[in-house]
């Protein structure tokens, strides 16, 4: 095989959503399974509907999800140049006419077809015309489809697909304004670009047989092109907003590794044995077109939070307290060492299927500002929890060194002397430190939050201080 040459190629008119991040990472894993590059092409030629806050948008989700391009961006936007040379080429080949057809005659024939319950496809009017706009004429060009044969679509995932080129219309590649159409923009690029793979979505798949007759015209072999499988909701019906969000974005801020988003999103079509957990680096080894199936695939929310979840746990402590710092400090909370994070983070993230989640449950951690629950309060800091606290304040101030094994022998010690069961020692005092009942184990709470913030909260609760 030649150089893999693969692209992403949104239109900025929206979002980066699942399916197009999708798209964008198949077309990555390819290019990197087999040593080849990865461009990345804006779609930016429909003004109207592009906006920079969406390129912005695409750029900064790609980024994030760290699917780099090898080339690019590219904005088409910025090519006429390159579009004139090649439309200049096509009318020397003869591969294009000039129809003059006013909009209201064509307008007329497809209410005409309509009535007539027949599919309407521009009648070639102008096909065999030969002449070119006098000047101050306005005429668009027409791409003249072959009228009769086949075109097959040797489609990677598909298989070969055959399309009747009598159902091919005589499509528009360039307005009367001199700016080309979608399909001639795209095919240009796709030449330029020296792509050799393209995968999509499989909604594109009716307008490949007209884009591999435009490569035609330009005597170019088309590149070859693999459908991706629609994602659909647990419905059935094709994934929108009405199934939750669909933009990548909306993942990032519920606090979703993007190695988890690559992984859940790489398993929407492809698939290896019944692996369901994969790197990122197992995925540019593995990843292949051959194993892309042809049915639909359903997102399941659920799965992908199970993902989010193994990915997190999959990560080293102090990895994984990196990335939760954006998310505390979205909550506003003080900023603090980063091995001191990575200590507290290794005691909750067996419970947090997010960032957001482990944020949260960090507060205690991190802050000194404590939300008391009220229920454990009046359950666990009466006048007895509170006395046994003081007492507890007072040995665990003798410690050194602040270990785990040292405040559990500590605590053991009270307990026994005081001829409490542990339970009437742990709870007043997991409240005192945490401000609810439910924590990591106490004596590694106590270990983390290391001997200062201890002996402070438990002196503040033996004196009353807990509040709810
Ligand atoms: N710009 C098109 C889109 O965003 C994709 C074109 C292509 O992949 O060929 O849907």
């Amino acid at each position: 095989m030649s150089q893999v040459r693969t692209r992403f190629a949104p239109s900025p008119s929206g979002f980066l959503h699942l399916g197009g991040a999708r798209t964008a990472l198949f077309n990555y894993l390819f290019a990197k399974r087999h040593g080849g590059s990865f461009v990345l092409r804006i779609e930016d030629t429909d003004r109207e509907r592009s906006s920079d806050e969406f390129v912005r948008a695409i750029l900064d989700g790609l980024q994030w999800l760290g699917l780099t391009p090898d080339e690019g961006p590219f904005f088409q936007s910025k090519r006429q140049d390159v579009y004139d040379r090649r439309i200049a080429e096509l009318l020397e080949a003869g591969a294009v006419y000039h129809c003059f057809c006013s909009a209201e005659a064509l307008d007329a024939k497809r209410k005409q077809a309509q009535a007539d319950g027949t599919k309407y496809l521009y009648d070639r009017t102008c096909r065999e015309l030969g002449r070119r706009p006098d000047a101050g004429e306005s005429a668009v060009l027409r791409f003249k489809m072959p009228l009769e044969g086949e075109t097959v679509v040797r489609d990677l995932v598909r298989g070969d697909v055959t399309f009747n080129n009598a159902e091919l219309d005589d499509l528009i590649l360039v307005r009367s304004d001199g700016s080309p159409t979608f399909h001639l923009v795209v095919v240009i690029d796709d030449i330029e670009m020296g792509i050799t793979h393209i995968l999509r979505g499989e909604d594109h798949l009716t307008n490949t047989p007209r884009q591999v007759r435009i490569f035609e015209a330009f005597s170019v072999e088309p590149p070859a092109y693999g459908h991706l499988p629609l994602i659909v909701g647990q419905d059935r019906a094709r994934l929108s907003k009405r199934h939750g969000a669909t933009a990548v974005d909306a993942y990032r801020e519920q606090g979703f590794l993007p190695s988890a988003v690559i992984n859940y999103l790489a398993r929407l079509g492809w698939s290896h044995g019944d692996q369901e957990i994969f790197t990122g680096q197992q995925l540019e080894q593995l990843f292949d077109v051959d194993s892309v199936g042809k049915s639909a695939s359903a997102f399941d929310m659920e799965k992908f939070g199970w993902v989010n979840f193994e990915h997190m746990r999959a990560l080293e402590d102090a990895e994984l307290a990196d990335a939760v710092v954006p998310y505390l400090a979205e909550r506003g909370e003080t900023e603090q060492p980063r091995e001191y994070l990575a200590a507290a983070v290794a005691q909750l993230k067996e419970r947090a299927k997010t960032l957001v989640e482990l944020a949260e449950s960090l507060h205690y951690f991190v802050s000194d500002e404590l939300r008391f629950d009220a229920k454990a309060v009046g359950k666990f800091l009466d006048d007895d929890g509170r006395a046994h606290l003081q007492t507890l304040h007072d040995e665990l101030a003798q410690v050194d060194p602040w270990t785990a094994e040292q405040v559990e022998a500590t605590l053991r010690v009270v307990v026994e002397r005081e001829g409490l069961k542990l339970g009437q020692l742990a709870q007043p005092a997991r409240v005192a430190l945490t401000g609810g009942t439910v924590s990591p184990g106490i004596f590694e709470l106590c270990a983390v939050l290391g001997r200062e913030r201890t002996l402070a909260r438990l002196a503040a609760a033996a004196a009353g201080a807990a509040a709810a």
